[in-house]
């Protein structure tokens, strides 16, 4: 072992059953990588792509956001008996090189978080430089994340955009970035709490204007998937019938438009 560095937990698990019936790490999909980044559903659990739940298979150790979502998961695709340890943004810095310990000892690792791709406003970025610095190779099952779904089903023109994650929550911090936005050429993503909604569209309309064209793309995937697309302020009316309906609920991405009004090259930083 490393000297300084803590073993991975043996807990979340029964790590005796090393395997199960879904494979195992020799017939690993991945032509031997050590570290897998695997995307996982975003909402409809059918999404979950059969080389994911090969990867998922035939890792040794499963590093996860809540190892009770993962092994809720794990259960819906019948891979039982895995070893999972958490992998939050509090615990990355420790957990890294004790999973790189791991990856030394000839374990493959597949990293999951929560719903969507790993990296994506969600853990795993320093972990993934930490590993290949550390000369291991890293590979990628990609699949399911809510910024490509959203600018999918969005409408907008997106041949070019920016991924701005959560928006600041302060006020005054949120407006600015927005006002900043607001000149970019290219469409926007920003993931929100259906909570700040209606506040965060008040402040769009504001910044980019009442007609930049607006999609918000709410519970993608799930029962009550919801989209609904329009000019600012239409779009923001609407989500304020369904604040006053209680609707309100769940998981939601805001697209808006780029402004096209702007001349300039398409090279242009902007
Ligand atoms: N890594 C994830 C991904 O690739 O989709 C994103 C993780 S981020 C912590 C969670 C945010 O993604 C939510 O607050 C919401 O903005 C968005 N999101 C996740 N699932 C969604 C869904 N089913 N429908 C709409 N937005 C979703």
């Amino acid at each position: 072992m490393t000297p300084g560095t803590t073993p991975l937990p043996e807990t979340n698990g029964p790590a005796s059953a090393a395997t199960n019936d879904a494979g195992s790490a020799q017939d690993s999909p991945n032509g031997g990588a050590n570290l897998v980044v695997v995307a996982t559903p975003i909402g409809n659990l059918n999404d979950l792509s059969p080389r994911a739940v090969a990867t998922l298979a035939g890792s040794d150790v499963i590093a996860c956001e809540d190892t009770r979502r993962t092994r809720r998961l794990l259960t819906h695709a019948g891979i039982s008996g895995k070893r999972l340890v958490s992998l939050f943004a509090a615990n990355e810095q420790t957990r890294t090189p004790q999973i790189i310990e791991a990856l030394a000892h000839g374990n493959q690792v597949a990293l999951v978080s929560d719903a969507g791709t790993p990296g994506i406003s969600d853990p795993g970025c320093m972990l993934v430089d930490a590993v290949a610095s550390a000369g291991f190779t890293v590979s990628v099952v990609p699949g399911p994340s809510a910024l490509t779904a959203s600018l999918a089903v969005s409408g907008i023109p997106h041949d070019r955009f920016c991924f701005e994650g959560f928006l600041p929550r302060k006020g005054s911090r949120r407006r600015s970035r927005l006002r900043l936005l607001s000149a970019d050429k290219r469409a926007s993503v920003i993931f929100e709490a259906p909570s700040r909604l209606v506040g965060t569209l008040e402040d769009i309309s504001a910044a980019f204007g009442p007609t930049r064209r607006v999609t918000v793309a709410r519970e993608l995937t799930k029962t009550f998937e919801d989209v609904w697309r329009g000019e600012a302020s239409e779009v923001l009316d609407q989500a304020r019938d369904r604040a006053d309906a209680g609707l309100l609920r769940g998981e939601c991405v805001i697209v808006i438009a780029g402004d096209r009004r702007r001349r300039g090259s398409d090279n242009d930083p902007v």
